[in-house]
């Protein structure tokens, strides 16, 4: 067993709301592209540079995860693009996860670039080593959306790596923002995104609303970058009551299959869950029936959901 470092465990700063329960190994720190318009998150939680920890570091991490929860089935693998430190340093990790504890999933956020320059070969050998699923940031299945708000990656991309995970079998877990097409496109992306969602059908869907965060100079945090273009006047935030009508446009062009969807986060004004297999119909009369509600209720739920925070 390795000596028990002198410093404290380092974990990743972010992960999905869905791994709370599982142990938090930090790979990476930061995103290492972070040009997102939309995001900045990582700036604005303090961690604004991007680097890669060495695998003796993150083997101690592990270290002390083993002495506190040895029976440890799930793990996660953070901060925002781990898989960019290597196949190599992944691959050692998740052996030490499998050799240490009795694993039954490893999870990764991934960037479709990333995954892409890994190549089809290399996902292959990381799925037979114990990668189970990639949570992909999707945000949008509109290319001018995508390029817009500078993604880094495109449709076409998406359709391709996707292809070489399911071949894989790795689960993969698409992270859908609404409000990104702003009033200005948010049927384009909507469409489009519901066109990609019925082609690749995704073991998940999980839904979220766009945030404007604004800055915190007493506290050192960066705005979102989208507030330049917001301010500019180049791009015009969606409001609450429209992310609703996001949702259901989104429902209504999706069609069954065994894609489970999730408005998994407290920032989305309607939450709907449920297989696209089944529950499809009562998610669609779920958002109607908020849509047909009196104004003034409308109102007062949407007055929660600000889109500028
Ligand atoms: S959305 Fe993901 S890839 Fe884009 S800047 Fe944020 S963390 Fe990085």
């Amino acid at each position: 067993m390795s000596r028990k470092p002198n410093r404290p465990l380092e974990q990743p700063v972010i992960r999905p709301p869905s791994e709370w329960q599982s142990t938090l190994i930090r790979v990476t720190r930061g995103c290492n592209w972070n040009r997102c318009r939309f995001c900045g998150i990582y700036p604005h939680l303090g961690q604004s540079s991007f680097s890669i920890r060495r695998f003796e570091e993150i083997a101690e991490d592990i270290e002390i995860m083993r002495a506190r929860r040895p029976q440890a089935e799930d793990f996660f693998l953070g901060d925002a693009d781990p898989l960019h430190g290597g196949s190599e340093l992944i691959g050692r990790v998740i052996d030490m996860l499998y050799d240490r504890f009795p694993v039954k999933k490893v999870t990764s956020y991934a960037r479709v670039s990333t995954l892409r320059k890994l190549g089809r070969q290399t996902i292959a050998e990381l799925a037979a080593r114990g990668l189970t699923r990639v949570h992909l940031g999707l945000e949008s299945g509109d290319e001018e959306v995508l390029r817009f708000q500078r993604k880094g990656q495109s449709p076409a991309m998406v359709r391709e790596v996707s292809g070489w995970l399911a071949a894989a079998g790795i689960e993969q877990s698409f992270y859908v923002l609404l409000g990104l097409g702003g009033t200005e496109r948010w049927r384009e992306h909507m469409i489009a995104t519901a066109e990609l969602i019925n082609e690749l059908q995704p073991a998940f869907v999980r839904i979220r609303r766009l945030w404007l965060y604004e800055s915190d100079p007493v506290a050192g945090r960066s705005g979102c970058p989208l507030l330049q273009q917001v301010d500019d006047g180049s791009f015009t935030p969606q409001s609450a009551e429209g992310t609703v009508h996001e949702l259901a446009l989104l429902l209504e062009r999706l069609r069954p299959s065994p894609t489970y969807l999730t408005c998994d986060h407290a920032n989305n004004v309607v939450q709907v869950h449920g297989s696209l297999a089944s529950d499809l119909d009562e998610m669609r009369r779920e958002v109607r029936s908020f849509l047909a509600l009196p104004e003034e209720q409308r109102r007062a739920c949407c007055a929660e959901h600000r889109s500028r925070i």
